[in-house]
């Protein structure tokens, strides 16, 4: 375990993560780490992963198996009395292991399933079922090349369709272009 206290001069967001992360705003007040529903089962919790950022110790933080058991519910993010959004630093973490190559199958099809996700979103305005199991299915074929995983709950496809839960024709926002400033603006910050 990590002393949550760990001594030492807190830098500037380090290079390899977005610069909007606000780090230096971190006190360790630890009220992320108490408000998360995973934190029991975390080897580094949420408050030593910023604390480790902060200190421009990324590789021992994205080498945490605690960024892969964050399930993105962002509760750390809107507890903390400091705005520093937390759970967008455990996902950038999450994104630096897969582009390091430190992620295991089973974490890569996690940043690979938030790819599709927000491609989908970004296209749509509103998220069409078919397209990200596809886009999602894809691409982890294309990463792994595991055919039993490309098949994984096929089965579920006409139970969730009786149920309305899965619709062949995109619904898409009538102002997409917002979505596309939104995006924009987004990536210019990261
Ligand atoms: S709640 Fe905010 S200020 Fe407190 S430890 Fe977590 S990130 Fe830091
Ligand atoms: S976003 Fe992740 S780290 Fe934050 S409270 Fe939720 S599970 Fe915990």
């Amino acid at each position: 375990m990590i002393d949550a206290a760990t001594s030492g001069e807190a830098t500037a967001v380090p290079a390899d993560l977005p610069a909007f992360l606000d780090l230096e705003n971190c006190y360790q007040c630890g009220k992320c780490t108490a408000g998360c529903p995973v934190a029991e089962r975390m080897d580094v919790v949420p408050n030593q992963l910023v604390r480790l950022a902060q200190l421009g110790l990324v590789e021992r933080a994205r080498r945490a198996e605690s960024i892969w058991q964050c399930v993105s519910c962002q509760t750390c993010s809107t507890r903390c009395p400091k705005s520093v959004d937390c759970a967008a630093v455990i996902d950038a973490l999450r994104q630096l292991s897969f582009e390091k190559g430190d992620a295991a199958g089973s974490q890569r099809r996690t940043v690979l399933f938030q790819e599709a996700f927000l491609r989908n979103i970004r296209r749509n305005g509103r998220l069409n079922e078919l397209e990200l199991v596809g886009v999602f299915k894809t691409k982890a074929f294309l990463d792994d090349l595991s055919i039993p995983f490309l098949f994984k709950d096929a089965m579920l496809a006409p139970r969730m369709r009786a149920k309305g839960k899965l619709h062949f024709k995109p619904d898409r926002v009538k102002d997409g272009g917002v979505l596309e400033r939104m995006f924009d603006r987004c990536l210019r910050q990261a």
